[in-house]
């Protein structure tokens, strides 16, 4: 009955989320409270590394994109399920760090890491680097040649794939800040250069084609492009490249009418695709790694607010409005997300109250939803938001000042906070 299965409905007729009554969880942390269903990103992790036993012989990793959510407690998760952490940051690198992650795991992304970030990722001894362009190449080789290290690199590559997504997520293209096109020939060129470089191993190649994407063929077609490129590296320059990172994008459920494809749909393309090509091209199939973000935690997560007012426009509309927005969730007036709402204190009634659902920002475009049925609300009510465990808490923003919510981790039944919520005195720490 709710788009996720991290949500149920108890008996007394509450909304939950991994076993715990949201109602209760919004009374004990106040709102608004990003709740997120710890098994249900623990199962979501073990979608993927069994995958990976299954499809590829366990030859692979899947890096959590930890750009959906990053904060300490999320990074102990993925490392306990045995998951890699690709950051494209130093801040989510420091982050990953003090949470105690692996750096091993690690694989550090961003289409412009600073020599800082260059720096700190070198010295904490990262597995891999991300690399997206020459000038960058060159920063890190100078880097590692300062520290007497070698690191192990992976390229990034467009594989001019479209993923058939909104405009803004759609990151295959030629023409994209990320990477560089293989079309062009400048592919082939970073890799004469990466290998002249003596500070740097180049181990294999990486693409990304998009996100929320919902059928397997951009995958297949990706697959099929990058390993034909590889064996065109073999034969142009001997190098033999043993590793191919196929990014994230794997599409979750926010709306009843979104329909993914159960990931071993995915995987058992792409392992077919894989094997087929390495065949036909006489290559040896290289390790696997993915980078899902998304899929581990979108649908693990759920926002709750509560409605301060409820404004009826004579012939216009209606809106609910609660105590939260675009600071905590930019996503509608990013990109006109969707999301599944329900009133969490009334989930067993009827929806058929049709509502906007608003912030309390000063910006007409604070919405969270709109046109939307919900069951009649009121002053006090507790609205649950569903699906947002990814790129909400990671984008929030402090506009007018609002401090960012606090988050918990529920697993059976039992909440944990993960964040604390934040205070004035914390909006003033930086202030001189
Ligand atoms: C954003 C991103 C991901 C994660 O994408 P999802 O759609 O959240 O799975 C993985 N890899 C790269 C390089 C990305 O930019």
């Amino acid at each position: 009955m709710f788009v996720s299965d991290a949500c149920a409905l108890n008996d007394a007729g509450h909304l939950t989320v991994g076993g715990a009554d949201t109602v209760e969880l919004a009374e004990r942390f106040g709102t608004p409270l990003y709740v997120m269903d710890e098994e249900k990103i623990r199962r979501n992790c073990r979608d993927f590394t069994s995958a990976i036993n299954k499809y590829f012989h366990g030859n692979g990793l899947a890096y959590y994109a930890s750009k959906a959510l990053c904060c300490k407690a999320i990074c102990r998760v993925a490392a306990e399920e045995g998951m890699g952490l690709d950051v494209v940051s130093g801040g989510e690198l420091y982050t990953a760090l003090e949470a105690g992650f692996p750096p091993q795991r690690i694989a550090f992304h961003g289409n412009n890491k600073s020599e800082e970030e260059i720096f700190l990722g070198v010295e904490a001894g990262v597995g891999r680097f991300m690399v997206d362009n020459a000038d960058e190449l060159e920063a890190l080789d100078a880097c590692a040649a300062k520290l007497n290290k070698t690191v192990c690199i992976h390229l990034r590559l467009s594989p001019g794939v479209d993923a058939h997504v909104h405009d803004f997520i759609k990151t295959g293209k030629i023409d994209s800040k990320f990477g560089v096109a293989i079309q062009t020939g400048q592919a082939m060129e970073l890799i004469r250069l990466a290998l002249q470089k003596k500070h740097v191993q180049l181990t294999g190649l990486h693409c990304h084609i998009g996100s929320q994407i919902f059928s397997e063929e951009p995958f297949v077609l990706a697959t099929q492009v990058m390993i034909r490129f590889m064996a065109e590296v073999r034969a142009q320059t001997g190098l033999l490249l043993q590793e191919l990172t196929l990014g994230g994008g794997f599409g979750v459920r926010y709306v009843p009418a979104d329909d993914p494809k159960p990931l071993d749909v995915y995987m058992q393309a792409i392992s077919s695709a894989l094997e087929t090509t390495c065949s036909d091209t006489d290559l040896p199939v290289p390790a696997l790694f993915f980078e899902p973000g998304r899929y581990i935690v979108a649908a693990a997560g759920v926002t709750l607010y509560k409605v301060g007012c409820v404004k009826e426009i004579p012939g216009y509309r209606s809106y609910t409005l609660v105590d939260g927005g675009m600071p905590d969730n930019p996503r509608y007036i990013l990109y006109g997300a969707e999301y599944d709402v329900t009133v969490a204190n009334k989930a067993s009634l009827p929806k058929n109250y049709l509502t906007t659902l608003a912030g309390k920002c000063c910006e007409s475009g604070d919405l969270i939803q709109e046109n939307i049925l919900l069951q009649k609300p009121q002053r006090g009510d507790i609205v649950a938001v569903l699906t947002t465990g990814a790129y909400n808490y990671s984008m929030a923003s402090h506009y007018n000042r609002l401090p960012n919510p606090a988050m918990v981790l529920v697993r059976n039944g039992e909440a944990k906070p993960a964040i604390r919520r934040e205070t004035y005195q914390d909006l003033l720490r930086n202030d001189l």
